[in-house]
């Protein structure tokens, strides 16, 4: 028998602490992903500030999953929404200092903000940044990388909170980044990080970074609702080039499309559901597999319930 079954029967919100931010319940989230898809949050909690995240934490049942989200580039959100609380964090995260060649980011803060505002006081290193189209707190959850460099080579400290409301200021040993993640448990919070670089010169910086972008714009279906890459590349292969083999180039479930651009995205035609984008890119693993013998795994992150259409 086929059942359509509630999002949230319970009563989650009854369980909060009082917030000076805001929460909301059953709010959708789709609209804070790239590909536009996928059901809402139980209840979605956007803090005032970090004081009011960290006592949030402090006095929350211990029980209650948490998933924080940035701007949504890299992530699928199931069509039976998230349980729990979403945290999105807001503009007082998003603050960008330097210190000498040192940059101070909020969790908040996009990428191409921080490449900004490296290059306004010349310092090198950040040009990378340019053509990655998240947050810190995201960059940091995946040691996000472009054209030969990554987080973990500029990232001198990490700060997070646990689930608990315990501020830890790590060192690169302890965020242990590596290909596309890190060792940090799924629950805590980036709040933000402190990242080096050198002294550079302004016009050659503007450059390298104006050299990203083209090339971002020429390889990539960067005006399409997608979320970069969906695959992670397996050891010294390209997954693109075994999509390609594998002869998935194009490939569509319902609206959504393996990319004729770059056949490591996947694209939501419009009107797609996040089952769409999933069962195609299991589709696409299950014929790689088939042609090369190789697992592709996915880089794109995935949360959430499948939807209420449930078999019994
Ligand atoms: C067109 C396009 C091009 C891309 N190119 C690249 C590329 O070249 N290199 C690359 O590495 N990636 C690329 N990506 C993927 C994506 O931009 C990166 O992974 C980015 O770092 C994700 O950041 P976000 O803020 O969008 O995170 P989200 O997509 O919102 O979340 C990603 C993960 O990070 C976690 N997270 C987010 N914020 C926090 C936080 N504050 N604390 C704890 N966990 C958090 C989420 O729970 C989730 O697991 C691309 C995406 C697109 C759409």
């Amino acid at each position: 028998m086929m059942v359509i079954k509630n999002h949230y029967p319970g009563s989650l919100i009854n369980q909060l602490p009082p917030v000076r931010g805001k929460y909301d319940i059953e709010a959708p989230i789709a609209q804070f992903t790239w590909f536009r898809t996928g059901g809402p949050a139980e209840v979605l909690f956007r803090p005032a500030d970090a004081t009011d995240l960290k006592e949030f934490l402090i006095n929350k049942p211990h029980n209650i999953p948490i998933t924080t989200i940035g701007v949504g580039s890299n992530l699928l959100v199931r069509d039976g929404g998230v349980p729990g609380v979403v945290i999105r964090l807001g503009r007082p995260f998003s603050t960008i200092r330097t210190k000498g060649t040192e940059i101070h980011a909020g969790a908040m803060s996009l990428d191409y903000n921080v490449a900004k505002a490296a290059r306004a006081e010349s310092i090198a290193g950040f040009e990378f940044l340019a053509g990655i189209p998240g947050t810190i707190g995201g960059a940091l959850r995946m040691n996000a990388g472009a054209y030969g460099r990554e987080f973990r080579d500029i990232v001198s400290k990490v700060m997070a909170l646990t689930p608990l409301g315990q501020l830890k200021c790590l060192s690169t040993e302890d965020w242990a980044p590596r290909y596309r993640g890190c060792g940090i448990p799924s629950d805590w919070i980036f709040t933000g990080c402190i990242m080096d670089g050198v002294w550079g010169n302004e016009t050659e910086i503007s450059r390298a970074m104006e050299l990203v972008q083209s090339a971002r714009t020429d390889s990539q279906p960067i005006r399409s609702r997608t979320g970069g890459s969906t695959y992670k590349n397996p050891n010294g292969q390209k997954a693109w080039e075994l999509i390609d083999k594998a002869g998935c180039r194009g490939l569509r479930l319902g609206k959504a499309q393996v990319s004729e651009k770059h056949c490591n995205f996947l694209i939501n035609l419009g009107g797609a559901s996040t089952a769409d984008i999933e069962g195609l890119g299991e589709e696409v693993r299950r014929r790689v597999r088939e042609v090369t013998g190789i697992e592709l795994e996915w880089e794109l992150e995935r949360i959430g319930k499948y939807s209420g259409v449930e078999h019994e």
